[in-house]
């Protein structure tokens, strides 16, 4: 897309802090848009720890990653922000008029008054598997997500992993691909027992065909793929593939961010402890990525830092409003802005 979003504020990075932020912004009328890379909100609860339970929410005795996210996102409904998924933030500069603009690998572009920086440990960024020459075949025929299940249609796919996504997948993709395998190092999986279930019907209706070996090779020319040689105990076998999806799992690096001239701490952004505010005026970054003296990379503290991060944040958005303090349970006009009044 080549249109441009303009904006108060972009909050880059929806794991639970930058979920929060869209509140604390939204009390001060400042509108936000939120962009991740993943293809869902709550950032590492999702991602790495969806079922593990979380004791330390204030308030919350025990809550799981996924349930905190969804709280967060009914929270912060009041707002409607807009989110923008499956989109990593790549670049982010000034412009003569002192906004910010901000350009994403999908091509979306904003122009915002103040940035929030909520990434967490970095981007996620899938596993590539160490297969010589993989490189030419991505984003042609080796795919680390798939965007639209039609693109897969009337494919031979062959899927490597033995986690969620790749059982998930291989039970989405059976009835569109041409044909299916699924390779996997070993015959046991990480995955939800009724996937797993599901899977071996599959295999056993011979709908699919599961493969227990390793991707040792691949065969093809121009980024098309046309096999993949799978080593199994009884040798190498050639199976027929116009399409691979490794799932091996996502790892954090810092990314994209590294690149916009703010001061780091030992790849941390540094800020102070009043505003949450970086080196540059009107960026603030808060929750795991930022660092300053004391800091615990704990949920609760990124709550902290997204309340005081938007006071600051609305001296820039509104420079000749004087701000108010008030308390949800008493403003009616906060209520109102909460759709409760
Ligand atoms: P994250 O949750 O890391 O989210 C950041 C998001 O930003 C990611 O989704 C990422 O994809 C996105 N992003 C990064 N760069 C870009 C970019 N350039 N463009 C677009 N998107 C980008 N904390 C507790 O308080 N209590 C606990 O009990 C607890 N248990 C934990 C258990 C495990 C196993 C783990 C791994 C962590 C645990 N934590 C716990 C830590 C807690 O999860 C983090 O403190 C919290 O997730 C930080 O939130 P965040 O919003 O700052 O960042």
């Amino acid at each position: 897309t080549s249109e441009i979003i303009e904006t108060d504020a972009v909050v880059i990075g929806a794991g639970p802090c930058g979920l929060f932020a869209v509140f604390e912004l939204g009390l001060l009328d400042i509108k936000a848009h939120v962009v991740d890379i993943l293809d869902r909100p709550g950032g590492q609860c999702a991602e790495l720890y969806p079922e593990k339970p979380i004791y330390d929410v204030p308030a919350l005795p025990i809550v799981t990653g996924q349930e905190l996210t969804q709280r967060l996102m009914e929270q912060i409904k009041p707002f409607s922000p807009k989110f923008h998924f499956s989109e990593q933030i790549n670049t982010l500069s000034r412009e003569a008029d002192g906004r910010f603009r901000l350009t994403t690998d999908a091509g979306t572009e904003f122009l915002t008054k103040v940035v929030i920086i909520a990434a967490g440990g970095g981007s996620f960024t899938p596993k590539r598997p160490p297969l010589a020459g993989i490189e030419d075949y991505e984003g042609k025929s080796v795919f680390y997500s798939v965007r639209k299940i039609e693109q897969m249609r009337g494919k031979d796919v062959v899927i490597v992993g033995g986690g969620d996504s790749a059982l998930d997948w291989t039970l989405n993709l059976a009835p569109v691909a041409r044909s299916l395998t699924l390779v996997h190092r070993r015959d046991e999986f990480r995955a939800a027992p009724h996937s797993v279930e599901k899977m071996r019907k599959l295999v056993e209706e011979a709908s699919i065909r599961l493969l227990i070996g390793q991707v040792a090779a691949l065969e093809g020319a121009n980024g098309e793929l046309s096999a993949v040689q799978v080593k199994t105990a009884n040798g190498v076998e050639s199976v027929p593939c116009t399409a691979m999806l490794p799932f091996f799992g996502l790892t954090m690096k810092l990314g994209p961010v590294a690149d916009w001239g703010l001061n780091l701490h030992e790849n941390l952004i540094h800020v102070d402890t009043e505003r949450f505010e970086t080196s540059e005026k009107g960026i603030f970054a808060i929750g795991d990525i930022n660092w300053y003296p004391g800091k615990l990379k704990l949920i609760l503290s990124g709550f902290h830092e997204a309340a005081l991060m938007a006071q600051a944040a609305h001296r820039v958005v509104y420079p000749d409003k004087k701000l108010m303090f008030q308390y949800t349970t008493s403003s009616s006009s906060l209520q109102k802005k909460l759709g409760v009044k």
